[in-house]
């Protein structure tokens, strides 16, 4: 391995301990009127990044936290820029966005119109994001060149403190805005929870309304509720609750988000997607739970990807099995071998809800599904069995040179990550070939597996 290699593997596992690889210094909200630029400025952070989001197949386009970096350090993106204003009005929506980005967020980024000037709507949004303490910036966007410099200056009027001029479309300015943003960030009280570390295992509940989120929280939770705030050392986010499974203590995420059914709000669709995605940003595992007694949806397979594209363990749970009839189970086995083929390593519990059947079973496979999670290869014998699949099973010829492994490592865990050093470009089917005999030998059940080749000529 030469130093580059050394670099590409040292930063990662260093972090071997920690849920995250990268630790993000807060997380930043990006929030304003629709219209005003905010998706432009999100994609003008996230620069290639989010190009590379776009180009892989099967992860999830309608993210709506990413991370981010600027001169060095991390930080987490939202995005508020998905929602539309619906049938309840512009005004509820955008209440709602603010209410639940701000909540989830460590600062805030206001982006206004420095074209248009200040709108009573611009106003409403600043009353509102005083109310929630958040550190706010003020970013006057369309401000294309120094001629219209001076645009900028009528938003002091707002009281939020210096207007940045900016140009999402051009980039002028937001370097700038970013170094006022991570100085901000560095310095905000954490309080969005994304990255509150505790000693318990973490798990986000998710699926879409109605598949029996709640009616399973509180099964399980049966009376011993608690709530986290009361419990020495743990996170302060009123929201998450601990709950003993077996003899173990558990941090269910995000199960206020779950009972306060913000989805029920305007651009349902949006917020729930923003809760779910924050539930997994935060989670170790995450139950996947689908009402087994309906067709799968799409929505249904999309939170199901969401966790998985996050690289997060999971255990898939169908649910209301009280209601099923053979039909109903004959139904779910043939979808099980065509929409679930991508998590066929994934365990899979039927249980009730309602009546309790089989919720003992949750478990034994949320375990096993960290331990999987947790799990790390010793280089040595990953080698040595690479050495007998490639052995028993080369790779295809391509233009006559043969492709070949020449060394792998384990780069981290959570979720396992191999980075492969080979001779030539390994092709699609040859990698789904060592993903699955990796599985055969080492098993990681209930976690995805993440594989990267690089080439070295
Ligand atoms: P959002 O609804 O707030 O996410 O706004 P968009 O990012 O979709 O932008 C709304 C419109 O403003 C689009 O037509 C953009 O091309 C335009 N726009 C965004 N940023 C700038 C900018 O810096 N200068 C100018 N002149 N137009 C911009
Ligand atoms: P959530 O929106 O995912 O939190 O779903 P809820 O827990 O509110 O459940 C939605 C509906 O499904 C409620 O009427 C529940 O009583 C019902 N439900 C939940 N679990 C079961 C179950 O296992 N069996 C049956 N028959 N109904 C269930």
């Amino acid at each position: 391995l030469d130093d580059e290699d050394q670099a590409l593997l040292g930063g990662e596992t260093l972090d071997k301990n920690h849920a995250y690889s990268q630790k993000p210094v807060g997380v930043l909200a990006v929030v304003g009127r629709p219209n005003v630029g905010k998706s432009t400025l999100v994609n003008r952070i996230l620069g290639r990044r989010a190009a590379v989001v776009e180009d892989t197949p099967g992860v999830t386009r309608d993210r709506v936290s990413y991370d981010a970096e600027w001169t060095g350090t991390d930080f987490k993106l939202i995005d508020t820029g998905g929602w539309e204003a619906d049938v309840e009005g512009i005004e509820s929506a955008i209440a709602s966005q603010a209410q639940i980005a701000v909540g989830l967020s460590d600062a805030v980024v206001l982006v206004v119109d420095g074209q248009v000037g200040i709108t009573s709507t611009d106003e409403r949004i600043v009353k509102m994001l005083r109310e929630s303490g958040k550190p706010v910036i003020l970013a006057v966007n369309k401000i294309d060149d120094t001629n219209s410099e001076y645009l900028a200056a009528d938003f002091w009027k707002l009281g939020l403190g210096e207007p940045y001029g900016i140009s999402a479309m051009h980039g002028r300015g937001v370097g700038d805005l970013l170094d006022v943003v991570l100085d901000t960030l560095s310095k905000a009280k954490k309080t969005s929870g994304f990255l509150t570390p505790t000693g318990l295992r973490r798990v986000a509940l998710i699926g879409k309304p109605n598949v029996g989120k709640s009616s399973l929280l509180n099964e399980l939770a049966h009376e011993q509720r608690s709530v986290v705030n009361d419990l020495a050392g743990t996170t302060r986010d009123p929201v998450d609750e601990v709950i003993t499974i077996g003899d173990e203590d558990w941090l269910f995420i995000d199960t206020a988000g779950i009972k306060r059914r913000l989805h029920k709000l305007s651009g349902a669709e949006y917020y729930s997607s923003l809760r779910t995605q924050a539930a997994i940003e935060r989670s170790e595992l995450a139950l996947v739970l689908f009402d087994a007694s309906q067709p799968i949806s799409d929505q249904d397979l999309k939170v199901m990807s969401q966790a998985v594209d996050a690289g997060r363990a999971i255990v898939l749970v169908f649910n209301k099995w009280d209601l099923m009839d053979d039909f109903d189970r004959q139904r779910l086995e043939r979808l099980w071998k065509t929409e679930f083929e991508r998590v066929t390593w994934a365990q899979r519990v039927n249980l009730s809800a309602k009546t309790g059947w089989h919720t003992n079973r949750l478990l034994s496979a949320m375990s096993t599904a960290l331990e999987s999670w947790d799990q790390r290869v010793p280089t040595g014998k990953l080698n040595s069995f690479l050495g007998r699949i490639q052995a028993a099973h080369p790779h295809p010829l391509r233009g006559g040179k043969q492709p070949r492994i020449l060394f792998a490592t384990q780069a981290s865990t959570r979720p396992p990550r191999f980075v492969i050093f080979a001779s030539g470009f390994l092709e699609h089917g040859y990698r789904r070939y060592i993903e699955h005999q990796l599985r055969e030998e080492f098993g990681f059940e209930g976690t995805p597996i993440q594989i990267s080749v690089h080439i070295r000529e």
